[in-house]
């Protein structure tokens, strides 16, 4: 019994799956969209996603809340399949997106873990509410099976005091919680694992640097399968250029704009987190979209381009100083896993720290892993997908298994 139903609940989606947590085979994936919003849409695939013999349903639903929303997931298992009930499922894994300092680890739900999680909205006002209505709303339909939550700032809690502090204030930090938790943790570390695995590692002796380039992106310097620091901080916002985010930028930047163009805080906000980055600079999003411009000789794309991957060497050079001896470099998300040309911009010229890509091996398009390093290369390059819903589950199941291992920690 290794199923588990993964639930991914943000503010107007729900996503969901079933998956096995030992194979990372899942037999039904779905999305519900616009919750609490008019014209709303279920997407239910049934069998493995992407793979032949899957049928997709499209629903137009109305789901006002978190509450109906799960209630249509359970309708869509019942009316299309597989029906949840000969699923024999094990537990229910919970995305939820800051565990501030509580959580080094996936734990399950209990009244004092949600009451935790209800406390640091402060840190996550877009994301850990909604997690938090879709756990309530999935224990009242579910309310026979153990629940588990697995933090997206787990894996980074093992930080060194040096990376996960700003120098700041000690008193202001201390009382505001303000430190760098990072994000990403459940791609990171599946990454970093998969990758120890394909180098025939353990993960204790495998060194990597793993590049999540999705439309949020983050960097990680993995020591012995421990995130030893992240590019990400207090919020998402800090580190790599993003789709619409700016990435690293001068605090004081904010300040120059409250002062000389009169922005107020909500404005400059919006103008860090969706106005800028890759959108801001090129005029698209979407990557695909900038290197089709820069194709067409859009200075503009190139700009974009050049900032980003300018901005990705930067952090690999620093993590290589940090870690000392690094065994690969990973490139991962829907960017990493499906861009050869970012891939070679950012790894070009850095012969001379034993790192490089072979072109041919760049363009190859393949499932799975792949090793895309020149022959000559000491620190391997790879692509490995990334899965959060089978780590999350994965980590469901070591809950399930030992309950009393996984406890919230003590307040520091
Ligand atoms: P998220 O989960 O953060 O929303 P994904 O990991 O799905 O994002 O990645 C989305 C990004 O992947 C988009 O910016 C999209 O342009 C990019 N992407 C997908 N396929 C390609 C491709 N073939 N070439 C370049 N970028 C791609």
């Amino acid at each position: 019994m290794t199923n588990v139903l993964v639930i991914n609940s943000g503010s107007s989606s729900l996503k969901y799956q079933v998956v096995d947590a030992t194979t990372g085979i899942a037999a039904a994936t779905g999305l519900i969209e616009r919750i609490g919003l008019a014209g709303g849409r279920l997407i239910h695939e049934r069998g493995a996603a992407g793979r032949s013999g899957a049928e997709t349903t499209e629903w137009q639903i109305d789901a006002a809340d978190h509450t109906v929303a799960v209630e249509q997931m359970q309708r869509a298992f019942t009316e299309l399949g597989p029906d949840l009930a000969d699923m024999d499922l094990a537990a229910i894994g919970h995305r939820v997106v800051q565990g501030g300092a509580r959580f080094g680890g996936p734990v399950l739900v209990t009244e004092e873990v949600k009451q935790i999680i209800d406390d640091l909205a402060d840190l996550a006002p877009l994301h850990n509410p909604p997690n938090l209505a879709g756990i309530e709303a999935a224990q009242r339909a579910f309310p026979d099976l153990d629940h588990v939550v697995v933090f997206d700032t787990a894996f980074h809690l093992s930080m060194p005091a040096r990376a996960s502090n700003y120098a700041l204030n000690a008193a202001v930090a201390r009382q505001y919680r303000i430190r760098r938790y990072g994000f990403h943790g459940t791609s990171h570390s599946y990454v970093a694992r998969q990758a120890a695995q394909f180098l025939g590692k353990r993960d204790s002796d495998t060194n990597v640097i793993v590049l999540h380039l999705g439309n949020g992106a983050s960097a990680t310097a993995v020591a012995g399968g421990a995130s030893i620091d992240t590019s990400m901080g207090l919020t998402p916002l800090e580190g790599l250029v993003m789709g619409t985010r700016t990435g690293d930028i001068d605090p004081a930047v904010a300040l120059y704009l409250s002062r000389h163009a009169g922005m107020g805080i909500d404005e400059i906000d919006d103008l860090f987190n969706r106005r800028s980055g890759m959108l801001g600079v090129t005029g698209h999003q979407d990557m695909r979209d900038v290197i089709e411009a820069w194709e067409a000789g859009n200075p503009d794309a190139e700009l974009g381009l050049d900032l980003y991957t300018y901005r990705l060497r930067k952090y690999l050079g620093s993590y290589l100083a940090v870690l000392g001896r690094v065994d690969a470099v990973v490139f991962t998300a829907g960017i990493g896993e499906n861009s050869p040309d970012i891939r070679l911009r950012t790894m070009s010229g850095l012969d001379h720290l034993g790192m490089g890509i072979d072109p041919a091996r760049n363009l190859e398009r393949k499932p799975g892993v792949r090793d895309i390093s020149s022959e000559s290369a000491r620190v391997r390059t790879l692509v490995i997908p990334t899965n959060e819903e089978w780590e999350i589950a994965r980590q469901t199941m070591e809950v399930v298994l030992a309950p009393g291992e996984h406890e919230p920690r003590a307040l520091p």
